[in-house]
């Protein structure tokens, strides 16, 4: 039987971030998957899952000289944001110069960060890669005969592994939350998202859009794909399930139509679209984040509707901040599983992602709303605050992912004016 300091379960972007940041504080780290952990990326076509990385998360990445070999495969930074009604006269535009900075943040394919990370881990051949293992079990915590807190995790091919502490990184549906018993506050928000890439006839000039439809909000991610760079762009078509479900049915060329048209041709004519994937969108919020020898990072602890891209940000950030807690537990020589420890991880985490799942829910449930009432009052607040610079400079702000308890390697990178 192997021992490690920690294990995570879950080598997803948020758990194999975790395996390098932990690798790099000098623990002793196993990461172990169900799928593959080969990079599956190529750069001649576009990876359908994407996303709206802040600067505080690039500044994670730089943190661990990971940024340029993720902007090396690809990067596409957006400098500009609209978000409009298709119902009304709201609207609003943020510019990276309203605040000085050089972009709003950047779109990245989730593989080419996955792959950056795996060719990390090897190369530096300290983390040990279990691919296609599934954690099956997981004991109660235990002291062991050095007398620390520690678990036995059980693969699905029998082998065990004993870990001071175990990580739940396993996605929104965490096999690992349910062995600990973890319980989830779960919100079914009765949607679905539909995401593609697509080529539309207008260059998208660096800008992310959304729209607001009745049944769900429609982004436009700005890629820096093709001959042009411009012309192509990475969309999540969030709808309720009735119509997400005629809308998977249309043959390509009718579906492009439909977005278009469901996009008021902002960016012309659609010309182009690779095949649509499919996802539930559920928020989710698990009731604690730790227990001892064991604690729950990115989705697994918190899944969330994708219309304002957090998901990834808040799970960077998780993983960010307990391997902060936990360098510095291991400098003073203090257990890792210890549930103090582990508690002040939790303590600096709960309250951001909280307040990011209400604010989807009042976005979603606002946007969603038929009722006049309800509509003139949005449409006046996105014009208003499209007037108010002080407060379009703090929305920005946080978009930017810019705390007030970030953690110290974030800090040191974040280059912001
Ligand atoms: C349509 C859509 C658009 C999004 N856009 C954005 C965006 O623009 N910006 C943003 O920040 N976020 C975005 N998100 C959210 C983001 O994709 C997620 O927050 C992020 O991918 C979560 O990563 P994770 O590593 O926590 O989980 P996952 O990516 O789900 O990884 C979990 C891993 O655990 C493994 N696993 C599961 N069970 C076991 C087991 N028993 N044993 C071992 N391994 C196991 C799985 O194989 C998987 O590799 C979006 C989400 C969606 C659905």
């Amino acid at each position: 039987m192997s021992r490690y300091d920690v294990a995570i379960a879950g080598g997803g972007m948020i758990g194999a971030t975790l395996a390098a940041l932990l690798d790099d504080a000098g623990l002793r780290v196993a990461l172990i998957d169900a799928g593959t952990l080969e990079s599956r990326w190529a750069p001649a076509r576009i990876d359908a899952r994407v996303s709206a990385i802040t600067s505080a998360s690039k500044a994670l990445f730089a943190s661990l000289g990971l940024w340029s070999s993720i902007e090396a495969r690809r990067v596409s930074p957006y400098v500009a944001m609209e978000v409009w009604d298709q119902e009304g006269s709201g609207e609003i535009r943020f510019d990276a110069s309203d605040v000085g900075a050089a972009t709003l943040g950047h779109i990245v394919e989730n593989g080419a960060i996955l792959d950056s990370l795996l060719a990390h881990l090897r190369e530096r051949g300290r983390v040990t890669l279990l691919s296609e293992r599934r954690v099956v079990e997981l004991s109660p915590p235990r002291t062991s005969a050095l007398g620390v807190s520690e678990r036995t995790l059980t693969m699905d091919d029998g082998e065990t592994l004993d870990a001071s502490l175990v990580i739940g990184a396993d996605g929104s549906h965490s096999p690992l939350r349910a062995l600990v018993r973890i319980a989830s506050s779960e919100r079914p928000t009765g949607q679905r998202a539909i995401v593609a890439s697509v080529r539309h006839l207008e260059p998208h000039r660096r800008t992310a859009r959304q729209c607001f439809l009745p049944s769900g909000p429609l982004a436009f991610l700005p890629l820096a794909f093709g001959a042009d760079d411009q012309h192509w762009s990475s969309i999540v078509w969030s709808a309720d399930e009735a119509r997400a479900q005629e809308l998977l049915a249309l043959d390509d060329e009718s579906f492009a139509v439909a977005l278009g048209g469901a996009f008021q041709q902002r960016l012309g004519a659609i010309e182009s679209i690779t095949q649509r994937l499919d996802f539930p969108l559920v928020q989710r919020h698990a009731e604690r984040y730790v227990a001892p020898s064991f604690a729950l990072v990115g989705d697994a602890a918190h899944s969330l509707h994708p219309l304002a891209g957090q998901g990834a940000n808040l799970g960077l950030m998780d993983v960010a901040v307990l391997a902060e807690e936990l360098a510095r537990a291991a400098r003073r020589g203090a257990p890792l599983g210890d549930t103090r420890v582990l508690a002040r991880y939790a303590r600096r985490r709960r309250l951001d992602n909280a307040t990011m799942l209400r604010l989807m829910d009042a976005f979603r449930v606002g946007f969603g709303s038929r009722q006049p009432l309800i509509r003139l009052v949005r449409n006046l607040g996105l014009t208003r605050v499209d007037r108010c610079r002080p407060l379009k400079r703090l929305l920005i702000r946080q978009a930017l992912g810019e705390r007030f308890d970030l953690p110290s390697r974030i800090d040191r990178h974040l280059n912001i004016a």
